[in-house]
């Protein structure tokens, strides 16, 4: 029991400090007398310490990630009610949540519906789950991405700040439609999905459907070819349904009475 005392305070300790190895510093002493009552072989104490510490960084590093995410934290899918929108399946956001091999292939999720139906919470609850699957995710509202995308270009940095967000397998754009006539005008959105083009994912949610899109693109042309990537590998959630909040501010409405698309 004496080693256990000595391991945290006196040599190991100072040497674990110095390595910047907190983790085993705190439990060192526990896993030794451990190690020690139940007759551990070296190999087993080793492999024990070390377990704690990767555990450790791995929960440090999805703090991290979710940090960088700017994603808002209480939008999860936990709290999300899919009952509310009929025509989104469950299991449908569930496996992309679970299974990421689109992520790996650069495909995207387009969320298409009016105000207020969930557009936003239900990407960001899916942005927290692939955080959570060890995934790095970044959301931002589109004109915000667009403004510093042109604050860029004006620089002469743009394939820099291209590059940046190359670190991330899911950017999400909330609120395509949002994006101003003016800014439309550098197409700064267009090659930044071309950059991304079957390479990296895209989240993108929007009030207007493509039809719409000419206002977000300048030329017609380039609205093709920005749609065209696009829709090339993605899953569609289409949510017409009536605006969540205003359902909930008219308190009472059961469930069966909900319209149905
Ligand atoms: P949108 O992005 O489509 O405009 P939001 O995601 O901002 O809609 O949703 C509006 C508000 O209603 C948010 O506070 C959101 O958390 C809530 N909300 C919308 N749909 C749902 C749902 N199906 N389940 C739980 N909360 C919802
Ligand atoms: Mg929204």
């Amino acid at each position: 029991m004496n080693g256990a005392v000595s391991a945290s305070s006196g040599r190991l300790g100072l040497m674990l400090t110095e390595l910047r190895l907190p983790t085993i510093r705190r439990l060192a002493s526990n896993l030794c007398a451990q190690s020690d009552s139940e007759g551990w072989p070296g190999q087993r104490l080793l492999e024990a310490v070390f377990e704690h510490e990767m555990a450790e960084r791995e929960t440090r590093r999805i703090d991290r990630h979710r940090a960088e995410s700017a994603l808002s934290p209480d939008k999860r899918l936990s709290s999300f009610d899919f009952a509310a929108v009929p025509s989104v399946s469950k299991a449908q956001v569930t496996a992309l949540a679970e299974g990421q091999e689109w992520l790996d292939r650069g495909a995207n999720v387009l969320l298409f519906g009016p105000p207020g139906v969930g557009k936003s919470h239900l990407v960001c609850g899916l942005g927290h789950a692939l955080i959570d699957a060890g995934r790095r995710v970044l959301f931002t509202r589109c004109s915000d991405l667009v403004q510093r995308l042109q604050a860029a270009r004006r620089d002469l940095r743009l394939p820099q700040e291209l590059a940046k967000l190359d670190r991330f397998d899911l950017l999400i754009l909330d609120d395509l439609s949002y994006v101003r006539r003016d800014q439309a005008e550098t197409s700064v959105l267009f090659e930044l999905i071309a950059e991304r083009y079957e390479h990296k994912s895209l989240a993108i949610t929007a009030n207007t459907p493509f039809s719409q899109w000419g206002e977000v693109f300048v030329e017609p042309a380039m609205t093709l070819a920005a749609v065209d990537r696009l829709v090339h590998h993605s899953t569609i959630l289409e949510m017409n349904v009536e605006s969540y909040r205003r359902r909930a501010a008219q308190q009472g409405l059961a469930p069966a009475a909900r319209k149905r698309r």
